[in-house]
C-alpha cells in the first residue's frame, strides 16, 4: 500500500475545508478537524482521516446539522447538561467543557451529560484536556448495535468506548481509552482496508460463525472483550451514556438512524473528579506515580498512552504517513 507524508496543519485544512464544503460552519469543522488531527498525530488512525468520508455521509444525507449550536445548562451546581442540537459531538464538548472543569473545581466531582449529538471520535481526545487541568476524568458513549451480549446471538450493544485520564504533575496525563468489544469497529475497517485477518475471537459472521474474516464481521458482530465480564461493561455504558441522561440506547439510536455510514444520534456521559478536594492534596501524584513507577520497571510493561505521546512527538517533527487509497476517496470529496 503506498502512502503521502501530510504535515499536521495540512490534515486539519483538509478536513476543515472539506466539512465546510459539505455544509458545516467554522465552529464546528475546526472542532472536528482537530480531533480528527489529534487522532492523526497520536498514531490512531482508526479515528482519524478514514472518519471523514463518514461526517461528510452525515451531512449530505441531512443527519447531522453541521451549522448546531450546542446549549449548555447547570442543572445544579456539579451537573451540566449540553444538548448538541443534532450536531457533532466535538463542537459540544468543547461548549461544555470549561463548565465542567469549573464545577469540579468548586465541588469536588462534575458530571456533564451530552445528548443529541453524533459521535465518531476516540474519547481519550476528550479526557486528556481535562486530565491536563489536573482533574480526573471519565468519559463513555454508546453507538448502534455491533456487540453481543455474553451468550446471545445478536448485537444489542454498542462497541461502547470508555476512557479515563490521571493528572501527572511532571508527564502527560496516563490515559486509557478501551471499547468494550475485544476490538474497536475502527479497527476491524482498517484491517478490510488493508486486507489483514482478525486474530480469533474478535467476532462472527451474519450467521453467528466465528471468522477472522473483517469484513464478515463487519456484516455480523463483534464479541465483547473477557467474555461477560466485558458485555457488563458494554451495558453499564447503555446505561450511562441513554438511560441515566435521557439518551438513547444503541438499539434505539439504530431505529432511529438513516444508515448513511456515519454516526448515529446519541448520548456520551463525562465525569471529573477533583484530587486537591477529595485526596490528600499534598501527596496524591507522587503517590501514584509510585504506582507508575512500578508498572513500569517491568520488563515488557508500559502505561497505556506512552504509545501515543510518543506518536505525537514523531509526527510533529515528521508529519503522519496517509494511505494514498484513503486520500483518494477524500480527493474526491
Ligand atoms: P486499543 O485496544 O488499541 O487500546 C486500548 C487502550 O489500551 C489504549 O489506551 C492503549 O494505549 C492501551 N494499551 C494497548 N496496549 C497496551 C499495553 N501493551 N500496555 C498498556 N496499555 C496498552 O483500543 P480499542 O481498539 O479498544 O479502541 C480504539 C479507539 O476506538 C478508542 O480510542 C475508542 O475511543 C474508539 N472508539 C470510539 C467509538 C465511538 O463510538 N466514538 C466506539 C468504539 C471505540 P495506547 O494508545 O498508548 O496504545
Amino acid at each position: 500500500m503506498t502512502n503521502t507524508n501530510l504535515k499536521l496543519y495540512e490534515i486539519n485544512s483538509l478536513v476543515t475545508k472539506v466539512l465546510v464544503k459539505y455544509g458545516c460552519n467554522m465552529e464546528n469543522a475546526s472542532a472536528v478537524a482537530d480531533v480528527i488531527e489529534s487522532a492523526e498525530a497520536a498514531g490512531c488512525h482508526s479515528h482519524g482521516l478514514m472518519r471523514l468520508p463518514g461526517y461528510v455521509a452525515t451531512l449530505k444525507s441531512g443527519k447531522v446539522n453541521g451549522k448546531a449550536c450546542p446549549t449548555v445548562e447547570n442543572l445544579a451546581p456539579a451537573v451540566i447538561k449540553v444538548n448538541g442540537h443534532n450536531g457533532f459531538a466535538p463542537y459540544a464538548l468543547q461548549q461544555g467543557r470549561s463548565h465542567l472543569i469549573k464545577s469540579t473545581r468548586k465541588c469536588g466531582i462534575g458530571v456533564m451529560s451530552l445528548v443529541g449529538i453524533h459521535h465518531f471520535a476516540a474519547l481519550w481526545t476528550e479526557v486528556e484536556p481535562i486530565a491536563n487541568e489536573g482533574l480526573v476524568a471519565f468519559a463513555c458513549t454508546s453507538y448502534k448495535p455491533a456487540v453481543i451480549p455474553a451468550g446471545g446471538t445478536k448485537a444489542l450493544y454498542g462497541t461502547n468506548p470508555i476512557a479515563f485520564g490521571w493528572p501527572r504533575k511532571s508527564h502527560p496525563p496516563m490515559v486509557f481509552d478501551q471499547a468494550s468489544s475485544v476490538m474497536a469497529r475502527g479497527e476491524v475497517m482498517l484491517a478490510a482496508r488493508e486486507e489483514h485477518a482478525l486474530p480469533d475471537g474478535v467476532g462472527v459472521d451474519v450467521d453467528g460463525k466465528p471468522t477472522n474474516d473483517p469484513n464478515e464481521v463487519l456484516k455480523g458482530a463483534l464479541l465483547a472483550f473477557g467474555g461477560h465480564k466485558g458485555s457488563s461493561i458494554a451495558m453499564m455504558v447503555e446505561l450511562l451514556a441513554g438511560g441515566l441522561i435521557g439518551e438513547s440506547f444503541s438499539f434505539e439510536a439504530a431505529v432511529r438512524d438513516n444508515a448513511d455510514g456515519g454516526p448515529p444520534q446519541g448520548g456520551e456521559l463525562m465525569i471529573a473528579i477533583d484530587p486537591n478536594l477529595l485526596g490528600d492534596a499534598d501527596n496524591w501524584s507522587d503517590h501514584s506515580e509510585k504506582l507508575f513507577e512500578k508498572i513500569t520497571e517491568q520488563e515488557g510493561a508500559r502505561l497505556p498512552s506512552d504509545r501515543r505521546h510518543k506518536n505525537r512527538i514523531e509526527s510533529l517533527k515528521s508529519g503522519v504517513m496517509v494511505a494514498n487509497i484513503l486520500l483518494d476517496k477524500i480527493r474526491v470529496l
